[in-house]
């Protein structure tokens, strides 16, 4: 298979389907990603693989090349920080597992959630997200975001999660992810490449965010998103150096969730910066 091991590569390497809170289905997003240029694409749903032989079959139908992938929530420093798997054995049962444990616990929180919004006059909010989840096990701020769209509550998702779905606003219930060690574990004992997701989005201090880099360097992670859809130009610089200074090897994805939500589409992202060492470089063998 003829895949490009630079930097110069429309690799696509973060979206959402409906399994997890994207919402299109993996059917859909392969002739889209493919329809806009991907020459390497990854699925990864929040802390679930069940959408990934569905995106390997859709891929493989298009000759698109797939690595398999996942986005685990991990709470870090108190913080909620997302780490990106990618190349991994999907069958390998601690991976599995660890996601199974990392989904549990969702539904009480997504509870809670809908008893702090009918606290301010918003009713129904639980049943009013289910029906938004493909994915029951799923539930997500996402999908109590348009049902808060829907609802005319707010006019679109950003609003949601200011009013009312972040830090000291009455729908949000903070909650206890996987450990960054775990996630990087599960990721590498299922020979993947663990990647630090969108890290421009996360409110640590400087200490805080030498502390992430350290700690996952030190448990095996060996990647970085640098060009991503939640990225500003200057960050991606900005994170260009860090991947160089802590030996990261650097990653590219649009983080696609909808068509209606999203900023950037799949394979609309600018290359990565060419002094870096592309993740797909380190994975040739996990392609598929
Ligand atoms: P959860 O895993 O339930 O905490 O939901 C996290 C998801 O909410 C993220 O993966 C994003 O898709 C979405 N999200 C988080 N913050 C925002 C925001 N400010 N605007 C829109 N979507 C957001
Ligand atoms: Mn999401
Ligand atoms: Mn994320
Ligand atoms: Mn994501």
């Amino acid at each position: 298979m003829k895949t490009t091991l630079n930097t110069q590569l429309n690799a696509d390497l973060h979206c959402h389907s409906v399994v997890s809170d994207g919402t299109l289905t993996p059917e859909v997003l392969a002739p889209r990603a493919k329809a806009n240029g991907v020459e390497l694409w990854s699925l990864t749903d929040h802390d679930e693989i069940g959408g990934q032989d569905r995106a390997l079959a859709a891929a493989r139908a298009l000759s698109m090349p797939y690595l398999t992938g996942t986005e685990i929530s991990v709470t870090f420093a108190g913080h909620t920080v997302h780490i990106v798997g990618l190349g991994f054995d999907h069958h390998n049962s601690n991976l599995t597992q660890g996601l199974r444990q990392t989904r549990g616990g969702r539904e009480e929180r997504a509870r809670e959630m809908s008893d702090g919004l009918a606290k301010v006059g918003i009713h129904g909010a639980y049943e009013g997200a289910l029906k938004f989840a493909g994915n029951p096990e799923l539930i997500s701020r996402t999908h109590f975001a348009r049902f808060l769209v829907e609802s005319a509550v707010c006019q679109d998702t950003s609003e949601v999660f200011r009013r009312f779905l972040t830090e000291n606003k009455p729908g949000f219930v903070p909650h206890r992810w996987a450990s960054l060690q775990e996630a990087v574990q599960w990721i590498t004992q299922a020979q993947g490449i663990a990647v630090i997701a969108h890290p421009a989005r996360y409110r640590f201090t400087p200490n805080e965010e030498y502390a992430l880099f350290t700690e996952f360097k030190n448990h095996g992670g060996q990647a970085v998103e640098v060009v991503t859809g939640s990225h500003t130009a200057a960050e991606a610089q900005r994170y260009a150096s860090t991947a160089l200074e802590f030996g990261l090897a650097a990653s590219r994805g649009s983080d696609f969730h909808s068509p209606d939500e999203s900023h950037t589409d799949l394979g609309s992202l600018p290359f990565l910066p060419s002094q870096l060492t592309p993740v797909w470089a380190l994975l040739a063998d996990r392609i598929q």
